[in-house]
């Protein structure tokens, strides 16, 4: 029989407490603790905020980490539960999935008690601390690959309230872009997973490429305008300037949107996130590099659209996604 998870203190303990929580061994490894930080003010929204549900997403471990340090100082109601580090083994492999099991966290929800350690984490989390928040901040950075600009992302969510409280709270953190992204993919996210609770989940797409300060003081300040917003800390919202800009953008990316190789190769990409193309326009270009000989393929725009991700310079596979295009969302 399979046993089950434990957090190591009461998360209703009035105040600060910081402890593990911890997730039972199986087959595959020992137990693992996650470091977990609880505080709980008066009466108020109840937070869960998350980094490291992919292992090489850094943004959010390292934000989550200094929220730790200025939250008790600052939060004024309420309780807040922080876990920087979900996927514990995938964060310390610098992994989008995990070393152990190989799979995606981000997948697996909500997990499976007598899984492999990715689920049993998943499980764990979805027992224990999910519902003990109304409200989950969980914080992805796109992965090393990508340049992106800091955003909230969302996917369509059926519940036509949900959807429109989601939407608000993503544009409360007054980031770049807020993104409502048809994916092809959603089950087992744990987004999904959260919205079949009647959670609100907010997706922080805390940017690409590699961690660098300016980037990570845009993230903790649209962290701390999401926290403003829910009436956690008291202040006033700062719109952070991100390449020379100020403006924030709600912006949708369909499934058509999504550019990709059509043959294998390295990328190159000719444009930068948030650059408004032309139909025709040239997003990259395809090197294959089997043969010389081969010509280089262009990757253009197939409408009018504003960039919203594309490929930093890497060997792709055919149908590899290289760029996502999106347009002003029409509410
Ligand atoms: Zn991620």
């Amino acid at each position: 029989m399979s046993e089950t998870p434990y957090l190591t203190f009461d998360l209703d303990t009035p105040g600060m407490t910081t402890g593990y929580l911890v997730v039972p061994k199986g087959d595959d490894c020992e137990a693992i603790s996650l470091p977990v930080f609880s505080l709980n003010k008066a009466e108020g929204p109840r937070l869960l905020v998350t980094g490291g549900n992919h292992g090489n997403e850094l943004e959010g471990p390292i934000v989550a980490r200094r929220l730790v340090d200025w939250l008790p100082k600052a939060q004024t109601c309420g309780s807040v539960i922080i876990v920087p580090m979900l996927n514990l083994p995938a964060v310390q492999a610098w992994s989008q999935d995990s070393p152990i099991d190989g799979l995606n966290l981000n997948r697996v929800f909500p997990g499976r008690a007598d899984g492999s350690v990715t689920e049993r984490i998943a499980d764990a989390v979805s027992r224990l601390l999910l519902p003990m928040a109304d409200t989950v901040f969980d914080l992805h950075s796109f992965g090393p690959t990508w340049d992106f600009p800091p955003a909230v992302i969302t996917h369509p969510i059926a519940d036509a309230d949900l959807m429109a409280k989601t939407l608000q709270l993503a544009e409360a953190f007054k980031l770049p872009v807020t993104l409502l992204w048809e994916h092809p993919d959603t089950n087992g996210m744990f987004d999904t997973w959260a919205h079949s609770q009647g959670k609100v989940f907010i997706c922080a797409e805390f940017g690409g490429g590699t961690v660098s300060a300016e980037a990570l003081a845009i993230y903790e300040s649209g962290l701390r305008n999401g926290l403003i917003a829910l009436g956690l800390v008291e202040g006033r919202a700062e719109c952070p300037t991100f390449r020379q800009r100020k403006a924030s953008k709600t912006l949708e990316t369909l499934l058509s949107d999504e550019l990709k190789s059509p043959a294998r190769g390295i990328f190159e990409p000719r444009c930068s996130v948030l650059d408004e193309v032309k139909q025709g326009d040239l997003i990259g270009v395809v090197y294959p590099m089997d043969s010389l000989l081969a010509d280089a393929i262009d990757i253009r725009a197939p409408t009018t659209s504003i960039v919203c991700a594309v490929k930093s310079g890497i060997h792709v596979d055919v149908n590899q996604k290289v760029a996502f295009l999106a347009r002003p969302l029409i509410p």
